[in-house]
């Protein structure tokens, strides 16, 4: 699915083709993983991160040991780079719009600082719902105890997120009354937070999108989320509870919204799926995003091939999906060897987990397995949903992991 929107004008940049650099601030799994997209069409690739051990790092072709607003080192990446993108959205827009003065970056820093922050987020899914009929779940924004006052059943029980820097369901406190909301606001320590009403859901849908610099905009099939202790368990494609009505509208907003903003590259929109069936638009994440993993395996063009794409101003890639496919991250925990309690380490049985019919193994190359660390994931791909699941209840079996 495509759409059109007039090109937005942009500063003369030289035209980029495969033999030259892009570059990643940042250095972790989706880094590595953009990296070996990028290379494997011929480019190089140079990281921004100060960690010199990191999964990107590992596999650049030159990496910049910096912190993320060393303003020579982000000189360096730009006088390097045809362009530039960032792969973790609490880099710094101030660093984004330094690197703009030089280079082409993708996303820009504007789409970024919407991302960046739940209320920005919040007004601007408002604003394109008048359009398209999704809307973020009724919510409030809390900057004062004054903000709380007359607080009651419309956003109650409710959740009370930090406007910045959550992610994996930290900076969340559930409260269920006027008091709850007083005492959870204290508790963070003064920072603007989101009052979110609990919505009855029946389940969490991803959508990505990517948008070219022309104003080309493609849409993957819909992923299902499930989570586990805020964290993203499994993936599962195309998602088998949603409606093909449901499933449409959700990316007819998700291209409604990359649109709207002038994105430029890779964008995922996590949805909500209430009991009565309706949708509500929940957050994005200016970048590739774990619900995407399962794209390597499972479509004709991966999401980070897509980033380079974008980034390089290439013809975005066909987002058909081939297989039938279920993601599940490992975390470190798999790396304990029985109960909780222990502390004893081993290595997965790999060689199990890839006898599997259909089974393609990631690992991020992080020395150190630690408990809810990502560490990588299996994508199961089968030719139907049910062959996939079957394939993931036998991995959980084997790495010990509750299915
Ligand atoms: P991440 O970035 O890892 O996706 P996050 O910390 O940014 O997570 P959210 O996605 O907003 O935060 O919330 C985490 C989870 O909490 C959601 O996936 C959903 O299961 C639940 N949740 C969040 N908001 C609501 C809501 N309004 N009603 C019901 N459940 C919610
Ligand atoms: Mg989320």
């Amino acid at each position: 699915m495509t759409q059109q929107s007039p090109k937005q004008a942009r500063p003369a940049v030289p035209s980029t083709t495969p033999a030259t650099w892009l570059g990643v601030m940042g250095g972790g799994q989706l880094g590595r993983m953009f990296a070996h997209a990028a290379q494997s069409m011929g480019f190089k690739v140079a990281v921004l991160e100060a960690d010199t051990d990191c999964p990107a790092g590992q596999v650049a072709d030159r990496l910049l040991a910096a912190p993320y607003d060393d303003a020579k080192a982000l000189a360096e990446l730009g006088a390097l780079c045809a362009a530039v993108t960032t792969e973790f959205e609490n880099v710094s827009a101030h660093s984004l719009a330094v690197l703009a003065g030089q280079t082409f970056v993708a996303p820009a820093a504007s789409g970024v600082s919407i991302a960046q922050d739940r209320t920005a987020e919040k007004a601007f899914f408002t604003e394109c719902g008048t359009r398209s009929g999704v809307l973020p779940a009724p919510h409030r924004v809390i900057q004062s105890d004054a903000d709380i006052d007359g607080i009651g059943d419309d956003l109650l029980p409710g959740i009370l997120k930090t406007a910045r820097m959550g992610y994996d369901g930290k900076g969340q406190v559930r409260v269920r009354t006027n008091e709850e909301v007083r005492a959870a606001f204290a508790g963070m320590q003064g920072v603007t937070c989101v009052l979110e009403k609990m919505l009855p859901l029946a389940y969490e849908v991803s959508v990505l999108v990517a948008r070219g610099d022309d104003g080309q905009a493609v849409v993957y099939p819909i992923a299902e989320n499930v989570h586990r202790d805020g964290i993203l368990f499994t993936t599962t494609v195309p998602g088998p509870n949603i409606k093909p009505e449901a499933a449409e509208r959700a990316q007819q907003a998700a291209l409604q919204i990359i649109g709207a903003m002038q994105y430029v590259g890779v964008l995922c929109i996590e949805f909500f799926v209430l009991q009565d069936g309706s949708l509500v638009v929940n957050e994005m994440a200016p970048r590739p995003h774990n619900s995407g993993h399962y794209t390597i395996d499972a479509c004709a063009t991966s999401q980070f091939e897509q980033q380079a794409r974008a980034m390089a101003r290439l013809p975005l890639g066909d987002t058909r999906q081939h297989s039938a496919a279920v993601m599940l991250n490992i975390l470190g925990d798999v790396w304990y060897e029985g109960g909780n309690d222990s502390e004893t380490l081993r290595e997965p049985a790999w060689e199990k987990v890839l006898a599997l019919p259909g089974a393609h193994l990631h690992l991020y190359g992080k020395a150190e397995a630690r408990r809810g660390r990502k560490m990588g994931h299996v994508t199961f791909t089968g030719a139907t949903i049910d062959d996939a699941q079957k394939q993931l209840a036998a991995a959980c079996a084997i790495l010990g992991i509750a299915a």
